[in-house]
């Protein structure tokens, strides 16, 4: 692996309180044109990026172990992206690929049926956002199938958009109050194995138990998962859910849909996490980590459903812009060059052991889980199993107020995730974690 090469130096470094007085007046300002519906985690105002460093306004430096939510995995402004992007910015900036097309746009379809599980014949179609690759995969299943019924998993996030939000598990803040959701989603309980104690064969036998006797296998489109439940808490289903659960769908005539736009590109130590079990889905969505940050999404699937839907069925105005495809391709040269799902494993083996002797340290910790550089860390009242949210949050404050950049999710809000750009030093690393490592032991008293 070749080291990172980044514009700006590589530490913390805080001359101010966090968030700064020049934050703080921009913070103020945005309330009066911004809508209140739109909300910030850590409103430091951003001046430049570079690596996993956010330099702000107020000339602080934060350690960043979010990456943008799962986005910059090959680091903010990495130079792959910015001279493509660039260079693509000169040439032309949009033509819409649907009126008059370029080769980007292919090259990006071409890599993503060479990198995503499976080596069948496969087609993509691109989009802005990972929302929309969600709702164009339930399209595209609902049509190839002749079917209607879309199954998802308790704690699942796919999207704020009308379909996804139905696709959502979680009312407060996504769904509460924006009904009429759209029909024919169901629901199914996730393999959760810290609290459910099962197997993923028992699961798995659960929820196929719970489709098969309400709705009919034969009604059922799709099954759409996310790998490892992402904003839903981290959520890693016991090994064989995934494999059993694609099982019942291929003999069932039902598309298995991975959802693997937070788990995709590295994250977890793969490409792609189905292939931690050697699952190969019929339909892949794709998005946050595939541009470097430009916005780009993708639906990758089996040739003979893609291409079953008729011409001009599929797109938008802006999908697969030649900017972000520029990005993209940029993006995953460096993924290949320097070895990031490597990285994302050396991430893992630093932290895991490291949080794995916090938990018993403090008792706090009821479960520390993940794969490669997407880490949870979730928190209960002492020797309990239930959640402590507002503890999640004061050490999640304190992290922030110290210059590291850490985010919370889960349903019940009690889980701390790591999601570092994959090319972070390690040096960098070490001292996020020791943040985080003080601030649960100060609040876990
Ligand atoms: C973020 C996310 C989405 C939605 O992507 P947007 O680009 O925010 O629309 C869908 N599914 C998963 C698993 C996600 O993490």
């Amino acid at each position: 692996m070749t080291a990172p090469q980044v514009s700006r130096p590589q530490a913390r470094v805080l001359r101010t309180e966090i968030p700064g007085p020049r934050s703080r007046e921009l913070h103020q300002r945005r309330a009066t044109a911004v809508a209140a519906g739109v909300s910030s985690v850590l409103p430091i105002y951003v001046a430049e990026a570079s690596g996993g460093v956010l330099h702000d306004v107020d000339g602080n430096s934060l350690i960043d172990l979010g990456s943008g939510i799962a986005v910059t995995n090959v680091g903010n402004s990495a130079p792959e992206v910015v001279d493509p992007v660039r260079r693509q910015v000169a040439e032309f900036t949009h033509t819409c690929f649907m009126v008059t097309p370029y080769e980007n746009y292919l090259q990006v379809c071409e890599e993503l049926a060479a990198l995503t599980p499976g080596s069948h014949d496969k087609r993509s179609a691109l989009f802005n956002s990972g929302a929309e690759a969600v709702e164009n995969a339930v399209k595209i299943a609902r049509r190839a199938t002749g079917r209607q019924a879309i199954v998802v998993f308790d704690h699942a996030y796919h999207g704020r958009t009308n379909l996804t939000m139905a696709l959502t598990a979680k009312s407060v803040p996504y769904k509460h109050g924006f009904g009429p959701f759209a029909p024919e989603i169901y629901r199914v309980p996730m393999s959760y194995p810290a609290r459910d104690r099962r197997s993923g064969a028992e699961a798995a036998r659960d929820a196929v138990d719970r489709i098969e006797k309400q709705l009919g296998a034969d009604s059922v489109a799709a099954v759409l998962i996310e790998p490892i439940q992402g904003e839903g808490g981290f959520i890693e289903p016991a090994r064989g859910f995934l494999p059993a659960i694609a099982d019942w769908c291929r003999d069932n005539g039902v598309l298995f849909v991975a959802d693997e736009i937070q788990t995709g590109f590295c994250r977890t130590g793969a490409w792609f996490a189905c292939e931690h079990e050697d699952v190969v889905p019929d339909l892949i969505t794709t998005a946050k980590g595939i541009a470097g940050g430009l916005p780009l999404a993708a639906v990758t699937g089996r040739a003979e459903l893609m291409d079953a839907m008729p011409p001009g069925s599929l797109g938008g105005t802006y999908g697969g812009n030649p900017v972000a495809c520029a990005a993209a391709l940029g993006s995953i040269r460096a993924m290949r060059d320097r070895d990031l799902a490597a990285a994302a494993r050396a991430i893992g083996d630093l932290a895991f052991p490291r949080l794995r002797a916090l938990a018993e340290e403090t008792g706090v910790i009821f479960d520390v889980r993940g794969r490669g550089a997407m880490i949870g860390i979730e928190f209960t009242k002492p020797g309990t199993a239930e959640p402590d949210p507002e503890l999640t949050a004061r050490i999640a404050r304190a992290c922030h107020a110290q210059g590291v950049v850490i985010l919370t999710c889960g349903t019940y809000g009690n889980v701390i995730r790591l999601l570092p750009p994959l090319v972070i030093s390690h040096p960098l690393l070490d001292e996020g974690l020791a943040v985080l490592e003080s601030a649960v032991r100060e609040h876990a008293r």
